[in-house]
């Protein structure tokens, strides 16, 4: 037998750059490198219009860069069919975003359920069923299956978000001020949580205003004007 391969990183940019086309072009996110190994919870913190909504779209596969590489789990993001995109999406990354956006009339169950089917997979509906419940439970909402949002609190609807992201089993949670919405106390609650998924293994990128978040995490990354600092870490 050979010896191990050491595991890619989750997220590698390299020289990964977007502008806007305009006009006029807006240099968003200046090409630079990024390496979030597996396991890594990091933060990137900005002020408004520093470019992390475009970092975030990029990294998400939401939005494709102008240039540079973006390799995500080893995979050369760049030379996927937009189809192949949008697959490696669903399976691979979560998202958490500020609002939520849970459908109002679903359950609880029913929110993580579709949201399954979109990310595609082999999973039939029994299957997809009984993951559901497994992920709300691992989010502690074993005792809400049947609730529609509306009759949650922000931090049990936020929790419903979260175990929507796990559900396909991804290999990188994108967190888009997961407490920005929260008050103080349910916002712990919500880090807590992002802690035990750390330290289950979970890979974690934040993008917060909140120095809570930023404190709690294992690396902080700036980004200014564009440009990603503090990005590369091997
Ligand atoms: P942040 O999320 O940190 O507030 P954004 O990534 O949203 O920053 O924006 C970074 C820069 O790119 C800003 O100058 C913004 O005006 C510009 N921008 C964002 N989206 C577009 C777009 N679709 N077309 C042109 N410029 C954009
Ligand atoms: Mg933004």
């Amino acid at each position: 037998m050979t010896g191990h391969r050491t595991p890619p990183p989750v997220v590698e940019f390299t020289g990964v750059g977007l502008t806007y086309p305009g006009p006029p072009p807006v240099a968003a996110l200046r090409p630079g490198d990024l390496v979030v190994g597996r396991g890594e919870y990091v933060t990137i913190t900005g002020p408004s219009g520093s470019g992390k909504s475009t970092f975030l779209n990029v990294a998400g596969l939401l939005d494709r860069p102008t240039m540079g590489t973006y390799r995500l789990d080893g995979i050369d993001t760049g030379a996927l069919k937009e189809r192949d995109r949008t697959a490696l999406r669903g399976s691979r990354i979560g998202f958490v975003f500020q609002s939520f956006h849970l459908l109002p009339y679903r359950t609880a169950v029913e929110n993580v359920e579709l949201a399954m089917m979109y990310q595609g997979g082999r999973r039939g509906r029994a299957e997809r069923a009984a993951r559901a419940r497994e992920v709300l439970a691992r989010v502690g909402l074993g005792h809400r299956l049947h609730h529609t949002p509306t009759t949650l609190s922000g931090g049990e609807r936020q929790r419903v978000a979260i175990a929507r992201a796990l559900a396909a089993g991804p290999s990188l949670l994108l967190c888009d001020e997961p407490t920005g919405n929260l008050d103080t106390a349910t916002a712990d609650g919500v880090l807590a949580l992002l802690d035990g998924l750390h330290a289950e293994g979970m890979t974690i990128l934040v993008i917060t205003h909140d120095r809570a978040v930023a404190a709690r995490a294992g690396r902080g990354v700036a980004i200014r004007d564009g440009v990603i600092s503090g990005g590369v870490l091997r």
